[in-house]
């Protein structure tokens, strides 16, 4: 265990995951915690006090120590859709069921009891959490409910990616990509893997020029890692696919029309059908937002 130098205001402590720490003046902002064994070794970066801890996903390496985090008054944000795993995991394990159990997701690396937590952190928000602005965002792929944090810090923009990708162009698990066992979905099976290229494109749209990983070491080249790392899961979901899949649209247009209703009419409904009492159709049927 030790601290390693990232920039000058940022060093990541090796643990069960890297756990990395923020630090202005006497002041840190912890992204994961790991053990919490990084509070032992602070004092070498000059810092006396860890205001927040940012949790980029629910497995027992990022969090199993944050019963300490607790004790000592930090404050600690997840994400919104793994809080349950977290601050209720006496609950999940209650009725997760044991035997003859096709969901395959990892949930069961969660915390063996559960510790309260400050709140979730907002998605698509910035923050100030301590001397320091963080942008979260969601990056489901390793878990359903992952986020990562964007922080502009000695003038370089910093991804902190939890295990969305693990060094350069590789994954951490890919195990942990398989959410369901099998299903009637073309990406059945590949939900991480599919969601985990989408990630990717959008984590890229905010142009990081640098990932740092819970695993692994620092990518400071974004663009070529996930061009690498999609290629490699491209082949993987086509194998898998009687026809190609490209991610792309997903992210351009994600919405479909369910029913002739309100904001879309597709080509296959000419006429408008309004789906309230009123008689006037409340968008054009030219529009094709929704
Ligand atoms: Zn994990």
């Amino acid at each position: 265990m030790g601290l390693t130098r990232i920039t000058d205001h940022v060093h990541r402590f090796e643990d069960t995951c890297h756990v990395y720490v923020l630090h202005h003046e006497h002041e840190a902002l912890l992204i994961d915690f790991g053990s919490g064994a990084v509070l032992d070794h602070l004092h070498d970066l000059g810092v006396e006090r860890v205001t927040d801890i940012l949790v980029t996903h629910h497995h027992r390496d990022q969090v199993q120590g944050l019963a300490r985090a607790v004790a000592a008054g930090i404050r600690i944000w997840v994400p919104p859709v793994e809080r349950d795993l977290i601050e209720s995991v006496d609950e999940h394990w209650r009725t997760r069921p044991l035997d003859n159990d096709y969901d395959v997701r990892q949930d069961r690396f969660s915390l063996l009891e559960q510790v309260p937590v400050t709140g979730a952190v907002a998605e698509y928000r910035t923050v100030r959490h301590g001397a320091f602005d963080v942008h979260t965002l969601p990056l489901p792929g390793h878990t359903v409910g992952s986020v990562g944090y964007l922080v502009d810090l000695d003038g370089r923009r910093l991804a902190f990616t939890g295990d969305l990708v693990h060094g350069e162009g590789r994954l951490w698990s890919l195990a942990a990509t398989q959410w369901a066992y099998t299903g009637f979905h073309p990406n059945a099976g590949m939900e991480g893997a599919a969601a985990t290229v989408l990630s990717c494109m959008q984590l890229l749209d905010h142009e990081p020029e640098m990932l740092l990983p819970s695993h692994g070491e620092p990518v400071t080249d974004p663009p070529a890692s996930v061009k690498r790392l999609r290629g490699h899961l491209q082949d993987l979901i086509d194998m898998r696919r009687a026809t190609p899949w490209l991610p792309e649209p997903l992210l351009d247009s994600p919405w479909k029309t369910v029913t002739p209703t309100c904001c879309a009419t597709p080509p296959a409904w000419p006429t408008p059908t309004p789906c309230s009492p009123s008689t006037e159709p409340r968008c054009s049927s030219t529009s094709a937002s929704t």
